[in-house]
Order: structure tokens, then C-alpha cells, then sequence
């Protein structure tokens, strides 16, 4: 019987990786360039990582998360977002400690038991950026630049995307907002769907991100949270909203968007695409002033954002894929045609030597005729081929022929590499 791939958790193909290799070059330099530094944290944590950091009552946590015990009965879970695992090692490493700013960036696969649709997986791939350390809206203005400027390394137009915005303020006036939405809420319980029945006692923020369309429609006039902020989250917003003017960011106000995770706090954002549909957001992220001290660190603002790579792919996959990407794709230059078996040891050292060079080189292994073996030289997109015959080798020479031309010259094996690297 066949065993076949895990749903939701897909092969990427030779032919598809030049382009995820291509975006997620120029993603990690644009990190780079804004002043952020790589961070590896494992696919593997406590599940108890995420209840408490991300929050019991979100869907990523309640619904979406793979969680299994280990051999010892230890919950472990499979991390469906970064910042949690991110947050817990600027703790655990005391990089607090430093002072300043930590810039970090990550990229890898995360997991959620979603159902699987186009650009949303069950291992999906993330990027993004965390700031932790500063509570200046300045930082949140740098964090919503570098969002745009990975867009337009990447090629895509402004007029393509835009930045939905909102504050959701801080912990203070939480109860407030919660309280007016309880309330709008309330008197439409029975036309809530289960989940929002559900949210509307553990988090009714909850229920402005259901995708249900009686839940988004009973949303729709419900209380909006800029209007529960209080002076200090009123003007961190205002100050945020004068630097991207003066960036020349645009955004557009969005009172619904909250973010599926209970750690944000103020400023909440996503980069959308027009040319997705519904589910068009391709990064998002936000303020989570509360979540280093609710990590067990002192208590430590933090900014950043993360985008989904699959999204990002789809939305590039309609365009011709850059130059850039077929740079990738490295087929070899040269192509080894040892004419019989008596030949194939001198082929195998030459073959180590020329790859030593830096020279893209192949051969055949499928054991075929010397005209197949010729026809698969053509078509591997070799500039050379080396044919290693008896009489040749006898002399101390290959014949080189050059693939588009036809033409011909007797090489001597000692200066193949030199040979090969003046032909370019
Ligand atoms: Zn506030
Ligand atoms: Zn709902």
C-alpha cells in the first residue's frame, strides 16, 4: 500500500522551490536591511506555551493546535505561530538584559488543524518580524514600512495592497470595550453561531473575527474600540497615524479588526492584497505590550508582524515569475559521456574535480545508450558535453563538444577546468 502525504501538509516541488527559495532571500535582506537578526526557535514547545501566550479562547489554541503528550505525559504542541516561542526565548536567554531593542526575524513552518484550502495549509510557512522593547509608535511605524517595502521588493504594486488599521488599546480599557460589546451583543445571543455563543462569555472581541455571515452582519454596527481608549493609547495612535502620513503610508481605519490572538494591545494591522478574495490578508500583526510579562518576563512592550509564505506565493504565482528565480534553478553546465563501462572510473574523477571547480557537472546513472545518454545531455540544458572514450583517455584527453554549435575540440583532462572556465 502507498503512503501518501499528511492532508493539508503538501510537498513543495522542485519545480516551485526557485520561487520560494527567491522570496524568502529577499525577505530575510529586507529584515537585514531594516536591522533585524535571525531567530531559530523549535517547531516543538509546551503546549502550555501557547494557552497562556496566545489565549485559551482563540480558535489557534482551542481548535486549531496539534497538541499530543510525549513519552513522559508532557504536553508538547506543534507551534501554530511564532511570537509565543519567540517572546519565551527573549526570556529564557535574558536578552532583555542587553538593553535596548531586540529586532528579531523568523521563518519556518507552523502548524494548524484548519481546513485545508487554497494558500492556507495545515504547515504553512511564516515570516516575520518581533521589536521587542520599546513602546514609541515610531517602532510601529518602522514595523509597518518594512511590511510594505518586503511587498514592493517583491514587485507588487501599492495600488494592489492596502493596510487595514485599528487600536484595540491596553489592558485598562479592555473591560470597558468588552462591556459595550457584551451588551451589543447580547440581545442577538440566539442568532449567534455556537462559537460566538461561546466567545461572547470568555471574549466577545472574539466574535468580530468570525467568519460566519450572521455573526459579521450582527458586527457590523457594534461598538468600535478607538472610542473606549484612554489618553495614553489615544495619542500612541494618533502619534503612529502622523508617521505613516509622513511616510506616505497609506491605511484604511478597520473598527473589526482585532486579530485572531488575545496578546495584542493598541496598534493592530493587515497588509491585504485586492487580488485574493475573502481571505486576502498576506501579513498581520500588532502591538503585545502585556505579553513578555505574561510569559513570565519583566514587563517589556513588543511590535512586529507575521505573513503566511503560501499567500505570498499565490499572489506572486500569477505573475511571471523574476529573473531572479531562474538564477536558482542550477542545472549543469557540462555533461559527462564516458563511452563504455571501462570509462565510467575516469568519468567519476573528473566529475569530482570539475564540481570542486564550482563547475555545475553531471552525468548518467540510469545505465542507458550513449544516444540516450545524449538526448538526456540536451536536455538537462548543458553548454558542454565531454565525451570519455578508450582512445582519448588513452592520450590524456576528453572530446568536449559544445551542445548548441556542434563544434569540437580534443581537450587534455589536466586543463578541463581551466578550459571549461574560459568557455564561461
Ligand atoms: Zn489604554
Ligand atoms: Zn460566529
Amino acid at each position: 500500500m502507498r503512503v501518501e502525504a499528511v492532508r493539508g501538509m503538501p510537498d513543495i516541488l522542485p519545480e516551485e522551490t526557485p520561487l520560494w527559495q527567491y522570496v524568502e532571500a529577499e525577505v530575510r535582506e529586507a529584515f537585514a536591511i531594516y536591522g533585524y537578526r535571525e531567530i531559530r526557535t523549535p517547531i516543538v514547545e509546551r503546549a502550555e506555551l501557547f494557552s497562556r501566550g496566545v489565549g485559551e479562547a482563540t480558535d489557534i489554541v482551542h481548535k486549531e493546535m496539534y497538541v499530543f503528550p510525549d513519552k513522559k505525559g508532557q504536553l508538547l504542541a506543534l507551534r501554530p505561530e511564532a511570537t509565543a516561542s519567540v517572546v519565551r526565548a527573549y526570556i529564557e536567554h535574558g536578552l532583555h538584559a542587553r538593553g535596548g531593542v531586540a529586532k528579531l526575524y523568523y521563518l519556518g513552518p507552523m502548524f494548524r488543524y484548519e481546513k485545508p484550502q487554497k494558500g492556507r495549509k495545515r504547515q504553512f510557512h511564516q515570516y516575520g518580524v518581533e521589536a521587542i522593547g520599546s513602546l514609541d509608535p515610531a517602532l510601529d511605524a518602522e514595523v509597518i514600512d518594512l511590511a510594505w517595502y518586503i511587498m514592493e521588493r517583491l514587485g507588487l504594486r501599492r495600488e494592489g495592497l492596502f493596510l487595514r488599521l485599528n487600536s484595540i488599546g491596553c489592558p485598562e480599557d479592555r473591560p470597558r470595550y468588552r462591556e459595550a460589546l457584551r451588551e451589543h451583543f447580547v440581545p442577538h445571543r440566539e442568532r449567534l453561531c455556537p462559537d460566538c455563543q461561546r466567545r461572547l462569555e470568555e471574549n466577545p472581541l472574539r466574535i468580530l473575527d468570525c467568519k460566519v455571515p450572521t455573526c459579521q452582519e450582527i458586527a457590523r454596527d457594534a461598538p468600535r474600540s478607538v472610542d473606549y481608549l484612554c489618553e495614553g493609547c489615544r495619542a500612541h495612535f494618533r502619534e503612529l497615524l502622523g508617521y505613516l502620513d509622513a511616510l506616505g503610508l497609506a491605511y484604511e481605519m478597520d473598527p473589526k479588526l482585532v486579530r485572531g490572538l488575545d496578546y495584542y494591545t493598541r496598534t493592530v494591522f493587515e497588509l491585504a492584497s485586492r487580488d485574493l478574495g475573502a481571505q486576502d490578508a498576506l501579513l498581520g500583526g500588532g502591538r503585545y505590550d502585556g505579553l513578555v510579562e505574561a510569559l513570565g518576563g519583566p514587563p517589556t512592550p513588543g511590535v512586529g508582524f507575521a505573513g503566511g509564505l503560501e499567500r505570498l506565493i499565490l499572489v506572486l504565482g500569477v505573475r511571471e515569475p523574476p529573473d531572479k528565480c531562474f538564477r536558482l534553478i542550477h542545472g549543469p553546465d557540462v555533461y559527462l559521456l564516458p563511452v563504455g563501462e571501462g570509462e565510467k572510473i575516469e568519468a567519476l574523477r573528473i566529475l569530482a574535480q570539475l564540481r570542486r571547480a564550482g563547475i555545475p557537472s553531471d552525468m548518467d546513472y540510469a545505465g542507458r545508450s550513449l544516444r540516450k545518454r545524449l538526448q538526456a545531455a540536451a536536455r538537462s540544458g548543458a553548454r558542454c558535453a565531454l565525451f570519455l572514450g578508450e582512445e582519448e583517455l588513452s592520450r590524456g584527453e576528453v572530446k568536449a563538444r559544445d551542445l548548441a554549435s556542434g563544434e569540437e575540440e580534443y581537450v587534455p583532462v589536466g586543463e578541463l577546468v581551466d578550459y571549461l572556465k574560459r568557455r564561461g
